[in-house]
């Protein structure tokens, strides 16, 4: 009997076929596998897992995904077939921030607003998107034959989880590694939420380098000049830092001078962290509005005096005519008024790399804030004595 042997490959049919049978074989399982084992009268060796890194469940998969998971997956079966009942656990992630932007792009194209939606209904409704695409992404894996465990598998944000992540914060609570502080941190005032860093990215953009002076008290005609890409801190300016050994400005150190249009005496501090090569070499010191400056206020116990807020709008004990400007155009009435009291000597336009957010592409502000903390001092020694008694290996060895 003849049998004509078809003239193309149909990949797509002889790879559903062996992956049903996978499917039905069930021994992706580990406890099957351990039972198919005893009942061949086979060596049972020690059970071996990995916990496959949970994809965003906002998104098809790609090819960085396939990657991944090719390797988790060839180790999977090669403990398999060495005997080892071997779990792959599969998951899928929520993704918080990054979902939360998908989906909001997704209402955007239906012509809705997430504000407008409520908590409640958004947190709904973006729960069913989640799980749409965690379908999608289950079938994905399938297609390319991951061997993963999916009678096991765990969303991020299942109710069973979400149970666990509340007791193990209350329990860090309780032993005090989690804690309330007011740092200075990273925020939108376009999405209005804080920022991890890892949420923002550097972008060159046009800017402008001012220079400002600020009278010294009690010295007539003497003024120490300051240079900055945001004059609108200023408001918020605590003190004047120089370097000591800036032979320039030594004799002011101790002394003060006067915040212009708050008409404020505040201090000349000396710092070794000042750049003398930077700018005028004096630097004007903003607790609340820089990172870098609210370190400074810490250790020179500064003033910190808030002068914008979580939306980008200029607030605080400020004159009037300023207060509820956006930065920018703060910015620019300041310039106009120092101007004025001649007191701004220069303004350049220059490039400079701003921190922007991930999501929109809105600079961010620093600003002081609220927020929860967890203290991974403990957590990472017990990491690294792990790492040091051989408890916890890490392959290949070049990268311990
Ligand atoms: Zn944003």
């Amino acid at each position: 009997m003849q049998k004509e042997i078809s003239k193309t490959f149909d990949s797509n049919k002889l790879e559903k076929e062996i992956s049903s049978l996978w499917e039905k074989s069930t021994l992706f399982n580990p406890d099957n596998m351990e039972k198919y084992l005893k009942g061949k009268g086979l060596d049972i060796k020690k059970p071996f897992t990995i916990t496959l890194p949970p994809p965003n469940a906002n998104g098809n998969l790609h090819l960085g995904h396939m990657c991944g998971y090719s390797f988790h997956d060839a180790i999977g079966r090669y403990m398999r077939m060495t005997g080892h009942p071997t779990l792959l656990l599969p998951g899928k992630d929520h993704a918080g921030i990054q979902t939360e932007t998908a989906f909001t792009k997704e209402l955007e194209k239906q012509g809705k607003n997430k504000w407008e939606m409520g908590r409640e209904e958004f947190y709904k409704q973006c729960y069913e998107f989640c799980m749409t695409n965690a379908s999608n992404a289950r079938e994905q894996e399938k297609n390319i034959g991951l061997s993963a465990d999916y009678s096991r598998e765990f969303f991020t944000l299942d109710p069973r989880l979400t149970k666990t992540v509340y007791e193990t914060f209350e329990m860090m609570f309780k032993q005090g590694l989690v804690y309330r502080d007011k740092r200075i941190v990273n925020v939108c005032p376009n999405c209005k939420t804080a920022l991890a860093d890892i949420d923002t990215q550097h972008e060159e953009r046009r800017g402008i380098f001012a220079y400002i002076k600020y009278p010294v008290v009690g010295s007539k005609d003497k003024y120490i000049m300051v240079a900055t890409t945001r004059p609108e801190t200023m408001l918020g300016d605590s003190a004047v830092a120089v370097n000591p050994k800036d032979e320039r400005y030594t004799k002011y150190i101790g002394k003060k001078v006067l915040l212009p249009i708050q008409n404020k005496e505040i201090p000349v501090i000396a710092d070794e962290s000042v750049d003398m090569e930077m700018g005028t070499g004096a630097v004007k010191v903003t607790p609340a509005h820089s990172p870098i400056d609210f370190e400074l206020g810490k250790k020179h116990n500064l003033e910190i005096v808030n002068v914008i807020n979580e939306e980008g709008k200029m607030t605080g004990d400020i004159p009037k005519k300023y207060k509820g400007l956006d930065t920018i155009s703060c910015s620019k009435q300041l310039c106009e008024d120092l101007d004025k009291l001649g007191l701004l000597e220069e303004i350049q336009n220059i490039k400079h790399e701003v921190a922007v957010c991930e999501r929109c592409l809105t600079p961010v502000e620093p600003i002081i804030s609220n927020q929860w903390y967890l203290n991974v001092n403990q957590l990472a020694k017990k990491a690294l004595d792990s790492l040091k008694s051989g408890e916890t290996k890490v392959i290949p060895k070049g990268q311990q």
